[in-house]
């Protein structure tokens, strides 16, 4: 069904983001939709390479934005070009894990949605697949929505469509959309900057693990119709 309000994608060109813009573009209609990209000294710039061309390939605005000074106040592998990403490792979480990431892509997100009179802001995080980040929670997007309301006094409506699917289903909701291969294809999500993917990084695993067992399910699925 389309709106005429206008959405916010927080955009990366990985799988998540990617599925949630192709799904905003379903609802709200292409030309209600925009994407909004983090720049903030990712480890390979391939991923930022990406993201411009799904968009332009759908053809969405995207405002790119320089947050690379989170890097002048804390320290994680997937800034740090010398560090090895490990998946835990006895430690809470992962070190790939960029500290209040989220909170400042969703008040950075929130400035330039009311700026553009969007209420809603998008973003793809998701607790099922748990990496062990705090600000993937729902707890903690429910509670920036309070604050960015109260900091701006607007009506902000900060979505998470992929809040509680499994990778698994993520794929699923990619092929009921008909984007199946255009998300296989075209999105970024390896850890490593490998394009394609490494198939070694916890990312790279995440997303073909969860896509082998979709694609299981589904043929499954037919053989029982
Ligand atoms: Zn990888």
């Amino acid at each position: 069904m389309l709106s005429s309000k206008k959405a916010l994608v927080i955009f990366s060109g990985g799988q998540d983001s990617t599925t949630c813009l192709l799904q905003a573009i379903r609802d709200y209609g292409v030309h209600n939709v925009s994407a909004i990209t983090f720049q903030y000294g990712q480890r390979h710039g391939i991923e930022l390479d990406k993201s411009k061309w799904i968009a332009e390939k759908l053809g969405v605005a995207q405002t790119f934005i320089d947050t690379s000074v989170i890097k002048a106040v804390t320290h994680s592998a997937l800034t740090d070009a010398s560090a090895t990403i490990e998946h835990n490792d006895g430690e809470p979480y992962p070190n790939s894990i960029v500290e209040g990431r989220n909170a400042l892509f969703l008040l950075l997100a929130g400035c330039h949605a009311k700026e553009n009179g969007i209420t809603d802001i998008i973003i793809g995080v998701c607790e099922t697949d748990f990496s062990g980040y705090p600000d993937c929670r729902d707890v903690f997007i429910k509670s920036m929505n309070v604050t960015l309301n109260l900091a701006m006094d607007y009506k902000f409506n900060v979505i998470t469509p992929l809040m509680y699917l499994t990778k698994a289903e993520t794929w699923a909701l990619a092929d009921q959309m008909g984007q199946l291969e255009f998300i296989r294809e075209y999105t970024h999500t390896c850890y490593e900057g490998v394009d394609g993917g490494c198939g070694q990084c916890p990312s790279c695993q995440l997303r073909e693990q969860g896509l082998a067992t979709y694609l299981t399910e589904k043929s499954q699925a037919s053989i029982n119709i």
